[in-house]
């Protein structure tokens, strides 16, 4: 029976235990009430009260009162995720945007700048170049974050946030981490105020890449992509200081009411115990996909960090968290073709599907035209249109030949 040590990630004989022990066992154990090995899913609204409730803080989220101040399945992930981020804290919201959101409201204040990268999720995009600007007084600058120098010139004395998003969807673009935080923090240092360094490590997942090793203070995951794995629930988390994660769970989540539902916490608990066997498959497969991708003359060009031929390569090896860490399960190309010829490829697929989303364990390709309203911001290769492509967990044998197959029926040279 595996001991409640180890399903609190604890050593039993002083050594740590491993990513894919940790992935299955936090945050399990034995119920109480029936012996069952597995939690249940907790679907109260509310919980019993004391005799006498009138102290209570009703705003806490440490006590069960009120599921949006916090439920079981909820803190379960959240030991899991703080653990494996290597964080002390962890706050799982509704969302990746709930928890990219959640960061700028707790974080930023009207008269604050923020600084952010040039590609990042359109959400984060809209919030940060529109929305907060616009309707709550806070300042940003936009910036290529793959050069760090670009970011170190948008610093002001009043930046209280660097917001980079790497490998950058959908471009790839990769930022180098431990550079943006020691310049951000040397900044801060000297300017007496506290610039804080958050990261959407999405693509990644802490498998990959563990952005607060390299000095980073808050990383943001979607754990509707590879976290959850199958695409059947939404979610997101933030990992980052105790104190921390307990402004965001006061602003953010009791506040803005931004929580995640008892199941789909349950769901993806449940998703993540394979999360490394997972990365390990969609990392080699897109690795495979991606040089096949290089070799066929009617593809344009191709984006994928694992690629020597990435631009920035080397930045994301040097970033990877171990041995078999990998560049992850995204990739983006395009044909040397023009919009009708790119949707008649993807007409030709038959296993991988056309619709958004990525880290699924089915392959995902989505088609952006050449009138995406971020257009003006991305490399000149992608301006022709171009696919991003999510490879999935089929075998990677036949996604290959789902490729050469479209391409060859579409009318392209193979
Ligand atoms: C999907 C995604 C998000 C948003 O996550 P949701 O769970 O869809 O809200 C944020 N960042 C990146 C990089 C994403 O791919």
């Amino acid at each position: 029976m595996t001991s409640d040590l180890v399903h609190h990630g604890k050593s039993f004989d002083g050594k740590p235990l491993g990513f894919g022990t940790l992935s299955i066992h936090l945050g399990n154990g034995v119920d109480a009430e029936t012996g069952a090995i597995r939690r249940p899913i907790t679907l109260a609204n509310a919980y019993a009260l004391p005799y006498d409730p009138s102290d209570i803080n009703w705003s806490s989220s440490d006590v069960n009162l009120y599921t949006r101040n916090g439920h079981p399945n909820q803190r379960y992930l959240e030991e899991k995720l703080a653990r494996l981020e290597g964080s002390e804290d962890a706050v799982v919201l509704a969302s990746g945007v709930a928890a990219l959101s959640a960061t700028f409201t707790t974080f930023l204040n009207r008269g604050d700048h923020a600084i952010f990268s040039d590609t990042t999720y359109i959400a984060a995009y809209r919030l940060l170049n529109q929305i907060l600007p616009e309707k709550y007084g806070i300042e940003t600058s936009i910036v290529d974050t793959s050069d760090p120098q670009n970011v170190a010139d948008a610093l002001r004395p009043n930046t209280k946030l660097v917001h980079i998003e790497t490998p950058a969807n959908p471009t790839l673009k990769v930022s180098d981490i431990k550079a943006i935080a020691d310049l951000v923090h040397e900044h801060g240092q000297k300017t007496g105020t506290e610039t804080l360094v958050s990261v959407d490590n999405t693509f990644n997942t802490p498998y990959n890449v563990r952005p607060l090793d390299l000095g980073a203070d808050i990383v943001i995951e979607s754990l509707t992509k590879y976290i959850n794995g199958h695409g059947d629930a939404l979610g997101g988390v933030i990992a980052t200081t105790k104190a921390r994660a307990n402004e965001i769970r006061f602003t953010a989540q009791v506040n803005f009411g931004g929580i995640i539902s008892p199941f789909n916490a349950w769901l993806i608990n449940r998703g993540s115990v394979t999360l490394p066997l997972r990365i390990r498959q969609h990392n080699a497969s897109a690795l495979a996909i991606a040089k096949h991708l290089e070799s066929i003359p009617s593809v344009r060009f191709v984006a994928y960090p694992g690629l020597e031929s990435h631009p920035h390569h080397d930045v994301a090896v040097s970033q990877l968290a171990r041995p078999d860490s990998g560049f992850g399960g995204v990739l983006a190309f395009g044909l040397d073709t023009d919009h009708d010829g790119h949707n008649r490829f993807v007409s030709k697929l038959n296993v991988i599907t056309s619709a958004v989303s990525l880290g699924h364990d089915e392959s995902l390709i989505v088609f952006l035209g050449e009138d995406d309203e971020r257009q003006y911001l991305y490399p000149p290769e992608f301006h022709r249109g171009f696919f991003r492509l999510a490879v999935g967990l089929e075998d990677t044998d036949d996604l290959i030949r789902d490729i050469d197959h479209a391409l060859a029926k579409a009318g392209f040279e193979v």
